[in-house]
């Protein structure tokens, strides 16, 4: 028999047809997750995915997997014969080596018939099992309460038995719910709000802003470096590079300075909506969260919301800016994050800023500048990143020849 893990999946409610493109999307997701280990077999069966791996791959494969979107939780598992004298026996060696390896002192032996054929009920083979065990072991003892060794037997083809549970992310398999365009800046909360909806199965794809060469080449990097990170949940990531300082120096030129802020917003909105129609996306991810700073207000969420008509995702309204960044310290993003360079060019920032913009108002700003023509311009000069587990794989200028 090979070694190998169970992997738990489920969320409550899903039904029917769902439940088979959710299990598809995740078995597909597992194989990329692992692709990089050699000889591992993929086994798809209803409620339940094993994955078998050679000797010595344990740690990697565990690493891998339970970072895999839509997984609950996963245990390493023996699979056994399920004839009840084998089992009886099987376990016995098993929890040997185990109390062993661990010290243990005591036990408990559970079971989960999935085939309800099997010829003994749930009791029947705990007692069974749990018997033999205490009579040829010598040194455990049976504790119903608080075990140092939960024996857990599921009943299908075979018996797997494990007793160890490590924790999955949860959520949807990733890209089972279409994909998004994730404005991504140098900041805590943006990579916070795409791993959240990436956890909720919308793939991303990122866009950047940036103020070259009023903003440094490290402030990029540093957006590399954040997106790289996502992709270890991922798999890969494009991050669609855009230079918006021509932008800045006509709103500076041609409007209210207060609304410099307010302004860039509404125009990475409708570069971010023509971007994501460009590359099927079908919605829009930021980091906004609401009273955070003085431009993340529901009138500065109404005027930038309406410069497209895509649905705007933004995960972290909801959250404490210490939930933020429990979530990016456990992503690994958080220290990236921090590092102290600009994304977008500070020096057109006023002292006084408009934190109640009125869309009428914004409207007539936006009428003095020549929008599209500046959009298309920036548009023109768009650098593309692509990244694959950790690495930039490509980098190019696709509308320069
Ligand atoms: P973050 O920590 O994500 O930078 P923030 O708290 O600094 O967020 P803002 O600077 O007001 O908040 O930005 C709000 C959101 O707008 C960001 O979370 C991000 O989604 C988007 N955004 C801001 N600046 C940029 C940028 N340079 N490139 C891409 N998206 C941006
Ligand atoms: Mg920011």
């Amino acid at each position: 028999m090979r070694e190998m893990i169970l992997v738990r999946y489920g969320e409550i409610g899903l039904k029917g047809k769902n439940i088979r493109t959710f299990e598809k999307k995740l078995v597909s997701n597992i194989k990329k997750a692992v692709s990089h280990i050699p000889n591992i077999t993929i086994i798809d069966r209803h409620g339940r995915v094993m994955v078998e791996y050679d000797p010595g791959m344990q740690e990697m494969v565990i690493e891998s997997v339970k970072k895999v979107f839509g997984v609950v939780s996963l245990s390493p598992a023996t699979q056994m014969d399920r004839d009840l004298e084998n089992l009886k026996v099987q376990c016995l060696a098993l929890i040997t080596k185990l109390a062993e390896e661990t010290g243990a002192k005591t036990f408990k032996v559970e079971t989960r018939r999935a085939d309800k054929n099997y010829p003994y009920t749930t009791p029947e083979i705990n007692h069974a099992v749990g018997g033999y065990i205490f009579q040829n072991h010598g040194g455990l003892r049976v504790d119903v309460n608080r075990p140092d060794i939960m024996l857990t037997i599921e009943i299908r083809e075979s018996a797997y038995v494990f007793s160890k549970r490590i924790s999955g992310p949860g959520g949807m398999p990733y890209g089972s719910a279409g994909k998004g365009l994730l404005l991504l800046s140098g900041g805590i909360d943006s990579p916070v709000a795409g791993y959240l909806m990436a956890k909720r199965g919308l793939e991303l794809e990122a866009i950047h802003f940036h103020s070259y060469p009023f903003t440094s080449e490290r402030a990029l990097d540093k957006v590399i470096e954040l997106a790289s990170r996502l992709t270890y949940y991922t798999g890969n990531l494009k991050i669609h590079n855009i230079n918006i300082l021509e932008i800045q120096k006509a709103i500076n030129v041609n409007c209210p300075s207060e609304e410099m802020t307010i302004l860039s917003r509404c125009f990475m909105m409708k570069i971010a909506d023509r971007i994501a129609k460009q590359f099927y996306c079908k919605g829009l991810v930021t980091g906004e969260n609401l009273g955070q700073v003085a431009s993340q207000t529901i009138e500065g969420m109404t005027v930038t919301g309406s410069m497209t008509d895509l649905p705007v995702f933004r995960p972290l309204t909801a959250y404490d800016k210490n939930e933020i960044i429990e979530v990016a310290k456990r992503i690994e993003t958080f220290e990236t994050s921090i590092l102290p360079f600009e994304d977008c060019c500070t020096v057109f920032l006023p002292d006084r800023v408009v934190t109640k913009p009125k869309l009428e108002k914004i409207n007539a700003s936006l009428a003095l500048l020549d929008v599209e023509g500046l959009i298309d311009e920036a548009i023109k000069d768009k650098e593309t990143i692509i990244i694959v587990g950790g690495e930039v794989v490509r980098r190019f200028k696709p509308n320069v020849e």
